[in-house]
């Protein structure tokens, strides 16, 4: 994956201030590999490679994170942000019928999407209809009927022999329907061919300009690959839409074309069909999108994990300087275990917590019931138990045991590792700090 990829191209480099331009160029040529696997057109992936250059150039390199995790956070924001940032919501009519149109190529998902649409803003409250204006293909009036049917939405299609034969008369008639019936979103679905014609895009004008759609929405397979932008082009060129709807996102594809069309059209992806059960419909969500691109897994999950990491790490610094000042306390022993704790069951997941070095291998030897036997202890102490832990003699030493339910030994124990720990704190507060710890002098 690129995680790992680029965590190979970063082996060598450790605690430097900024990235160098032979770590920025390995790392764009990873980016472009992850992109091209992930099928994003070719020009896409130019103009993103760069923009990522541009960025890495500018960035200090955090203490939170190796230069691996650092890269792939900018890569992440950026592809989120070409995606459409925050999910755009459907814009509803002000008074009457909100119009939707859909658009797109044969095979793509329309008609399924129209149903899976009609549904889910039905179980919005709203009272939808379905309009066949596809009457090129023998069957597709009566494949929407038949989905129409399994969501429980009407569907206004050409009766034989009423006159009203053409799509455009069709889409006109129905959004006077709509009107009478009182139906707050009429969902417009329409013929597509296997490849962009002319015919087809004027058609698909013609119904645009009778209904003027308050949405026209291409639907496009996620399995197109590098067309992805050479046909979004043309129905931005030849109809113009305002949304994307990504189909079959159930299939193994890696969703470049999202990237793509986004990028090249400038129109927000805005839902998503993954499946052929009628429930198998979402909004879109870009930062879920960015991941499948980049096939990270979870790995932005873990990225935010390191840097709460670091956070606590930073603590630990502070608790650190208390230890300078003498005043390092029982109460401070404790939190510090419990940051240990948290930090430790951290790094196992992953190489995070860039130079933790030797001091990792103590966090993996972290025994976390170890902790709860510690925190059971200290919590029997009074408080100036805890303050001043020298008082603690041996009557204090079992009225703790029995009030902890853990041995006078156990006790001792604590007892002594605080004072160790505590001289090992002072040692370090003189001389800088943790070695090889993140952020931290020394
Ligand atoms: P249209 O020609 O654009 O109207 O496309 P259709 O709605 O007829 O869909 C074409 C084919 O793709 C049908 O067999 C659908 O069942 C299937 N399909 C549509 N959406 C999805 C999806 O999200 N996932 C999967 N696996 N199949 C889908
Ligand atoms: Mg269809």
């Amino acid at each position: 994956t690129l995680s790992d990829r680029l965590a190979d191209t970063f082996k060598n480099l450790r605690g430097k201030g900024r990235l160098s331009e032979a770590d920025i160029d390995a790392t764009a040529r990873e980016i472009r590999i992850a992109l091209l696997e992930a099928d994003v057109a070719l020009p896409v992936v130019r103009e993103f490679v760069a923009a990522i250059k541009e960025r890495a150039r500018g960035e200090e390199v955090s203490g939170a994170l190796n230069p691996a995790q650092q890269v792939i956070k900018i890569v992440n924001e950026e592809l989120v942000a070409i995606l459409g940032g925050e999910t755009r919501r459907l814009r509803y009519a002000k008074t009457g019928p909100t119009v939707i149109m859909l658009a797109g190529l044969q095979g793509a998902g329309k008609t399924t999407l129209a149903a899976k649409l009609a549904l889910w803003l039905k179980e919005q409250g709203k009272t939808p209809m379905l309009v066949a204006c596809d009457l090129q293909r023998p069957n597709a009036v009566n494949q929407l009927q038949v989905n129409g049917e399994r969501v429980g939405v009407p569907v206004f299609a050409p009766e034989p022999g009423n006159g009203v034969g053409d799509p455009v008369s069709v889409a006109r008639a129905s959004v006077e329907e709509a009107k009478r019936k009182l139906h707050d979103v009429v969902i417009v679905d329409t013929a597509g061919r296997l490849g962009v014609d002319a015919e087809l895009m004027q058609q698909a004008a013609d119904i645009r300009d009778a209904i003027a759609p308050d949405e026209v929405l291409f639907v496009v397979d996620a399995m197109i690959g590098q067309d992805a932008v050479t046909t979004a082009q043309a129905f931005l060129d030849g109809v113009g839409f305002d949304g994307v709807v990504l189909t079959k996102l159930d299939g193994d594809a890696r969703g470049g074309a999202a990237l793509s069309i986004a990028s090249v059209t400038g129109r927000p992806v805005m839902f998503a069909s993954n499946g052929e059960k009628m429930t198998d419909f979402d909004l879109f969500h870009p930062d879920r999108m960015a991941s499948r691109i980049l096939d990270m897994g979870d790995v932005m999950t873990l990225i935010e994990q390191a840097e709460k990491a670091f956070d606590q790490a930073e603590a630990l610094k502070a608790a650190e300087k208390l230890a300078g000042n003498g005043e390092f306390t029982l109460e401070d022993f404790l939190a510090q275990m419990q940051q240990l704790k948290k930090l430790g069951s951290m790094s196992k997941i992953m190489g995070m917590l860039p130079g933790m070095g030797q001091f990792r291998q103590q966090l993996e030897n972290f025994d976390d019931r170890e902790i709860d036997r510690i925190e059971a202890i200290i919590r029997s102490m009074t408080p100036a138990e805890r303050d001043n832990p020298k008082i603690i003699d041996g009557s204090r030493r079992m009225r703790i045991a029995k009030g902890s339910g853990r041995t006078v030994t156990e006790v001792n124990q604590l007892v002594d590792r605080f004072f160790e720990a505590r001289k090992m704190m002072g040692q370090l507060a003189r001389g800088g700090g943790i070695p090889g710890m993140p952020g931290m002098p020394g």
